[in-house]
């Protein structure tokens, strides 16, 4: 029989041994990035089991390249790009029918300021050139697209050009798609705190462990600085400026957003930062209200409800919704 104070020793040890074993596992952050649709893409996650987070983030990037395969108009083989050349309907997966008609959703509701259509345009400008230089206002004048109700006819899983001078480009919309399908194989593995930025388009899942996340905000015209900070937890956040892809010349700062009705780059605003429940959504409200100009896009992103915004104009000025008011922390 163990005397009296070797069991109290013995109990304590055990007792030790027992806490030890059920301490929660110690959780980590692990943040991984790659080169994705153009964009370096960067996913965190905050996690107690790497293994399973490193599959996942594995996964996560596989379905963006997936989705990279299926809207790029840069890749030949994607749907995006068989849509472009075909004259009759073209036979296309689920993905794509969804981001169509959420991209038509938003072109209707901004009146055509988004616009799927300026493939040809995008082309014509050219940002990805070593020197790119403004096209003419003739060359201009022959791309104006189609406006988008009269562009494509979409029955089940088929989407037919309903113009031969329709070409889609995807950029404004897709990137954040795709960061939404990739938010779902992180959330499938059983995950509950990650971001995902694909060149600006954020989505959140979950807070940063305990605490929201601390997003920041681009300055658009100090390179480096942020503008502003916000805390948020499970939302999208995505910024849209003219400060991505541009060049200057003489004197005159040209973008890669633009104003379908002119076919030149919209002048109205510096940056849009927009705040959705989806990556895709806020995507494309941030084009859309881009081109809008402050007035009309701030008039325009109030009329949706679960939706916020930041809208710096043109000369500086910021506006945003009502519902923005107290959260930015300025810096
Ligand atoms: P946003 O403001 O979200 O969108 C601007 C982009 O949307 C423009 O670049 C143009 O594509 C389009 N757009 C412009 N005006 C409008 C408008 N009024 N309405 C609707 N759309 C408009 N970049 C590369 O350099 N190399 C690549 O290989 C490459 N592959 C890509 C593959 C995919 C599937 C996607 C979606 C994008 C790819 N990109 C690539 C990036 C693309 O070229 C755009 O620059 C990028 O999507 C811009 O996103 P943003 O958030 O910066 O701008
Ligand atoms: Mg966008």
């Amino acid at each position: 029989m163990l005397n009296r104070p070797l069991t109290l020793i013995l109990g304590f040890f055990l007792i030790l041994l027992l806490v030890w074993w059920q301490r929660p596992e110690p959780s980590t952050e692990v943040a991984r990035t790659a080169l994705i649709m153009g964009t370096l893409v960067e996913i965190k996650v905050v996690g107690t089991d790497v293994k399973n987070i490193e599959r996942a983030i594995s996964a996560a990037f596989a379905v963006m390249r997936d989705e990279e395969q299926r809207f790029s108009p840069e890749i030949e083989t994607s749907q995006i790009s068989a849509i472009n050349k075909a004259t009759g309907p073209v036979a296309v997966d689920a993905q794509v029918v969804e981001v169509l008609h959420l991209g038509l959703k938003v072109a209707r509701e901004s009146h055509g300021a988004f616009n799927m259509g300026l493939g040809g345009l995008v082309k014509l400008w050219n940002f990805q050139a070593l020197h790119p230089q403004a096209p003419t206002e003739e060359q201009i004048r022959a791309l104006i697209p189609v406006s988008p109700e009269n562009q494509l006819e979409i029955k089940g899983m088929q989407v037919k050009r309903l113009d031969p001078r329709v070409q889609l480009d995807l950029g404004g919309i897709a990137k954040g798609y795709a960061v939404d399908r990739a938010l779902e194989v992180l959330r499938a593995a059983g995950l509950v705190s990650a971001s995902i930025n694909a060149g600006g388009d954020i989505g959140l899942l979950g807070g940063h462990g305990e605490r929201p996340w601390k997003i920041g905000i681009q300055h658009p015209r100090k390179a480096g600085e942020l503008l502003a900070t916000i805390e948020l937890r499970e939302r999208a956040i995505v910024t849209s400026g003219d400060y991505e892809r541009f060049f200057m010349q003489d004197g005159v700062r040209y973008h890669h957003i633009f104003d379908p009705q002119t076919g030149m780059p919209a002048r109205g605003c510096q940056s849009v930062t927009v705040i959705a429940a989806t990556v895709g959504e806020a995507d494309a409200l941030a084009t859309a209200t881009f081109v809008l100009g402050p007035q009309a896009g701030l008039a325009f992103l109030e009329k949706y409800p679960d939706v916020e915004g930041l809208i710096v104009a043109a000369d500086g000025h910021a506006v945003m919704t009502s519902g923005l008011k107290d959260r930015l922390k300025w810096r």
